[in-house]
């Protein structure tokens, strides 16, 4: 068994682990981070990606609303390279009720929120696909942003200030000596080996999974996951998000993301924190409701839909209807609260907020382990990097058109190009076609990776060398990964255009089975070649 000692130890790679032990390392403290598989692979990579500047909480939940607001203005400061720098329309559209938006001017006035009414005409000019029949429209700086960057920018930024972040390395059960937590079990999923991490201070990021951690030391968590749907389009009918001005309710925003538009999300689907399975009956809630905002979006090409399990801290608060649950976060200090030191949970909260909820938890531990230096996230720019271009899809088209030729485009739809992979390979440790998917976008376009998916894989093989089955195995993960979301939505053409993707993996190329769309009675086989 290895054992590892630190100062602190952080359960967790999302947005907010990976905050916590930014923050703490910026401070000089001493911090290991473990996550279970890849960092962003829990809710943190499964949501809209709208930085919210919230006017959506200004009415029911006025600290959310704050929170965001600040957050928003900050993530513009420090990470300029994952924020899109624009901001949205609310609209009222004919079944939103007017009586709504006095209200809702006056909450965002509380809240300091800036928004400023402009033209129905002004919004039909500069997107023309909107509902003309919107009644009343506002601008807001609700924006989007990439959840991969901003995770990898936190990252890097910890390491940089002397974090160990430990990926595949799960969390069996927290060590207790004493009635106190001195650290965690874990294993290392890749190796099998045993680990234990011992810290004077472990901080419980983990998300909708938090209470599972807790529980290993018989501690309880009010947490209540909550699954929403989303869906990608192929058109990105509009250049900003365009937001309802109503009560929040499903998919009541549309957003461009990248290459794409997206769609989402519905909520109240209590479910299990592993549960990521799509619901039919949201993805048509999803298209009925775009609707009403895009008229004809939902006859556009769907390329996927997707689910994300949020984790809403319930505390004592009594809820007939999720969306009636806050969306700030809660610290959680097991000592004063249970008794038993050495822990720390940080829950709740959005994705916009991760470095609000860092900063919080952090100035506790900092507080427990008697270090006086201050937090200093919401100053200090994160570090970027070339692949930041892809946030904006007219920068990579230039790169493209400009000085690339197209036997070194790896993926099409997404501009992502040979030199791409080789960054992600040599500056990101990218192993698999799915972190090229995080990476550098490879497959989130409309073919969804039917056509870049092997190309990748050939790629990363030729560059990084490893086990042919390992390659093989890590094309059909990704593959299978699209393949789900896309099955959701998909019929008429897509579903032939898939079925024929289907048979040129298995028959042609003689690759693994990377869609399972239909019984494989034509194909060769599934075993690797
Ligand atoms: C449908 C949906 C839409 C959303 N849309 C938005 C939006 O548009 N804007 C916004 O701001 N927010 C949005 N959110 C909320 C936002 O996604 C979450 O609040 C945020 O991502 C939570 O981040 P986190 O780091 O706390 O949790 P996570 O990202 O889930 O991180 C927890 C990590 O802990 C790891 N872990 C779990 N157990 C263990 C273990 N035993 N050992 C080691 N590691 C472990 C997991 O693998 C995971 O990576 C949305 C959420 C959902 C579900």
């Amino acid at each position: 068994m290895r054992t590892i000692e630190t100062q602190v130890l952080v359960i967790g790679g999302g947005a907010t682990g990976v905050g916590v032990a930014r923050d703490l390392a910026m401070r000089g403290v001493e911090v290991v981070l473990v996550e279970r598989r890849e960092l962003a692979s829990g809710t943190s990579s499964r949501h809209t990606g709208m930085i919210h500047s919230g006017t959506r909480y200004v009415l029911r939940d006025p600290r959310a609303a704050v929170e965001c607001y600040r957050e928003n203005q900050t993530l513009r400061r420090i990470a300029p390279q994952c924020v899109v720098d624009g901001g949205a329309y609310v609209v009222l559209i004919p079944d939103d009720d007017p009586a709504y938006v006095p209200l809702w001017i006056e909450g965002c006035r509380a809240a300091g929120i800036p928004i400023e009414e402009i033209s129905v005409g002004q919004v039909l000019r500069t997107e023309p696909a909107v509902n003309p029949a919107i009644r009343r429209a506002f601008r807001s700086p609700d924006t989007t942003g990439d959840p991969w960057r901003l995770i990898e920018a936190n990252a890097a930024s910890a390491r940089q200030y002397g974090a160990r972040i430990l990926t595949y390395h799960r969390v069996l059960s927290l060590v207790e000596e004493q009635g106190r937590v001195v650290g965690a079990g874990c294993r290392d999923e890749i190796t099998g080996e045993a680990v234990q991490i011992r810290a004077a201070l472990v901080i419980n990021a983990a998300g909708v999974w938090a209470a599972q951690v807790a529980a290993t030391v018989g501690l309880s968590v009010p947490l209540l996951p909550s699954k929403g749907v989303m869906l990608a389009f192929n058109r990105r009918a509009i250049n900003r998000p365009v937001l309802r001005c109503h009560p929040p309710s499903d998919a009541d925003a549309l957003m461009p993301s990248h290459s794409v538009l997206l769609s989402g999300s519905t909520d109240g689907d209590i479910c299990e924190p592993d549960d990521v399975s799509i619901n039919p009956a949201h993805v048509q809630i999803v298209l009925r409701e775009s609707e009403k905002i895009l008229p004809g979006i939902s006859r556009s090409r769907r390329l996927r839909a997707w689910s994300g399990v949020r984790p809403l801290f319930i505390g004592e608060q009594a809820h007939d209807d999720t969306r009636q649950i806050t969306r700030s976060h809660a610290v959680l200090d097991h000592e004063s609260r249970d008794g038993k030191p050495g822990l720390l949970t940080i829950v709740g909260g959005k994705w916009t907020t991760y470095r609000l909820m860092a900063e919080e938890v952090a100035d506790l531990a900092a507080g427990k382990l008697g270090v006086t230096r201050p937090c200093r996230t919401h100053e200090e720019v994160l570090p970027s990097d070339d692949l930041a271009r892809h946030i904006w899809p007219g920068a990579a088209l230039r790169e493209v058109e400009t000085s690339a030729t197209s036997n070194e485009l790896v993926c099409e739809c997404e501009l992502a190009l040979r030199a791409d992979v080789e960054r992600c390979v040599r500056e990101h440790d990218a192993r698999t076609p799915s972190d090229l998917r995080r990476l550098a976008r490879v497959g989130m376009g409309t073919c969804q990776g039917g056509t870049c998916g092997y190309r990748a894989a050939g790629l990363l093989h030729d560059l990084r060398r490893p086990d042919p089955r390992e390659t093989c195995a890590a094309l059909q993960d990704f593959g299978q990964e699209r393949w789900h979301g896309a099955t959701a939505t998909a019929d008429g053409v897509h579903l032939r255009q898939m079925r024929l993707n289907e048979l040129l993996y298995t028959n042609v190329l003689a690759l693994p089975a990377v869609v399972r769309l239909l019984p494989h009675e034509q194909t060769i086989g599934d075993r690797p070649q």
